[in-house]
């Protein structure tokens, strides 16, 4: 833990572990209300099934899907289980955000980058779609926050935001030159606009190339379990957001390893 945060101690850890809790259980209407074009505030939770409003005591993260055996109150459908992980997600990352930055501007770009990648994953996975809506606003968060970072200057956040909407568009242009298809979509484009905001160059490259391995052994592994020609469309907007999340934490000691390696 750093210095503006050791007064806090434990206690600021669980503080920030709840509230990535309560963040994570918007984190869930957002991932299900913002591809279906519907708003975000209003109107109160509801049973996707019944469409019976959700109780406040009936909508604590986590814990009352265990006390609900992830089941709605009313109708007894089950609730995926997906919620209530994504809930515990975001709380374990907050945490771990806090413990290890260095200043207040860093944690919020730390838990912002962890929260927005976690609601892009999930909708990217169900819907194969990135929206404008968190990762434009993403970008503009990243570029503001650097003015107070400890770790990233404003000029290292508009080069990073430069780099990934930019170099990764040229990259997609190529590619779809060469094999005459597309093998990226703008979504992952402006997604990472966003990482490189928040993360500056060096974590925008550890997020590409973490997502690209990973994607690909994913991709690998699917094609000799499932059979097919590689054209399985992955989302990888998927990968990117776990690349993002990891580049956070681990871009800087890798970067510093690297460079003790050369005189
Ligand atoms: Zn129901």
């Amino acid at each position: 833990m750093t210095a503006p945060f050791v007064a806090l101690g434990a206690f600021g850890t669980a503080a920030a572990g709840l509230a990535g809790l309560l963040v994570g259980s918007f984190l869930n209407v957002v991932a299900h209300r913002l591809p279906r074009g519907e708003s975000i505030v209003f109107p109160a939770s509801r049973c996707p099934a019944c469409g019976a409003p959700i109780a406040a005591f009936d909508n604590v993260p986590i814990l009352s899907w265990i006390l609900l055996s992830g089941r709605c109150r009313a109708c007894r459908a089950p609730i995926a289980l997906r919620y209530p992980m994504l809930e515990a997600a975001n709380g374990v990352l907050w945490a771990l955000v806090f413990r290890a930055a260095p200043g207040w501007c860093d944690f919020l770009s730390g838990a912002f980058l962890c929260s927005a990648s976690l609601a892009l994953l999930a909708i990217d996975a169900e819907f194969q779609i990135l929206p404008d809506a968190i990762t434009l606003p993403g970008i503009v968060v990243g570029l503001v926050l650097a003015f107070g970072s400890l770790t990233r200057t404003p000029l290292q956040a508009a080069v990073g935001a430069a780099l990934g909407a930019g170099g990764l568009y040229a990259l997609a242009f190529t590619y779809e030159k060469i094999a005459g298809r597309e093998g990226m979509g703008l979504g992952d484009v402006k997604m990472l606009g966003m990482v490189g905001a928040l993360l500056g160059p060096v974590g925008l490259l550890v997020t590409v190339f973490a997502a690209s391995i990973s994607g690909s052994v994913v991709g690998i592994l699917l094609i000799l379990a499932r059979g097919g020609d590689g054209r399985t469309r992955l989302p990888f907007g998927v990968f990117l957001a776990l690349g993002a999340i990891a580049a956070w934490f681990f871009a800087d000691p890798l970067f510093a390893r690297y460079r003790a390696l050369w005189p």
